[in-house]
């Protein structure tokens, strides 16, 4: 097996293909150059039939190892890098390409294995969240995971689901919010501002917390 590295064009359009074939995605593909089309064929990442273009095995992992590094740089601009609105984009877009060898995994435990990307979309776990590395050391981890007494500042809600977001939000789970966890067991309870919440461990798992002191 060879780690030999993709294009950033050929990554590009490859990420646009997965989110086609998965995610209903119904934008136009990027135009590709003939060597970026050169270099798909060449490694067998994808076939056309018919006027229709669709990933091969191969191109699948491929495809779907590069959205999880833009989704993870995305998250880190966001939420570490402070980067906001368009600019999240771009950067994400430069930056993506230079996560390879593993370095991807350090940031996302880093970042404690995010669920999503700053848009709310599903980032592909890597191997690190398969293994479900307690990130003892990362700067931003799921409330679920924090220690008991731990302080620290909301940094955003992974949940996707509307109900679930309102829900924290009306009980003052805010981003920017600072939060102090009370109990882990048997409900997970942390004071945010004056107010003392107790939810269950699957609803503080959607709450990622900027640790303190980290
Ligand atoms: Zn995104
Ligand atoms: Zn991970």
């Amino acid at each position: 097996m060879t780690h030999q590295h993709l294009s950033p064009e050929v990554e590009d359009y490859l990420e646009h293909l997965y989110m086609r074939q998965h995610e209903g995605y119904m934008g136009a593909l990027p135009e590709l150059s003939d060597r970026g089309m050169g270099e798909l064929l060449r490694h067998h990442l994808a076939v056309f039939e018919g006027g229709a273009v669709t990933l091969t095995k191969d191109g699948l992992a491929k495809a779907e190892r590069a959205v999880r590094r833009h989704r993870l740089a995305e998250r880190l601009l966001h939420d570490v890098i402070d980067v906001h609105g368009r600019d999240v984009d771009h950067a994400a877009c430069e930056f993506e390409h230079s996560l390879h060898h593993g370095v991807d995994e350090h940031i996302c435990t880093l970042l404690g294995h995010p669920k999503t990307c700053p848009h709310g979309r599903p980032i592909p776990p890597g191997k690190c969240c398969r293994e479900k590395k307690r990130a003892a050391d990362a700067a931003i981890a799921p409330l679920s995971t924090m220690k008991k007494d731990e302080r620290g500042t909301i940094a955003y809600l992974s949940s996707r689901q509307p109900e679930t977001v309102q829900k924290l939000m009306a009980l003052g789970a805010l981003p920017g919010a600072t939060v102090h966890v009370i109990q882990l067991f048997p409900s997970v309870v942390f004071q945010v501002g004056q107010t003392q919440v107790a939810v269950d461990s699957a609803l503080a798992g959607d709450i990622y917390v900027r640790r303190a002191g980290g």
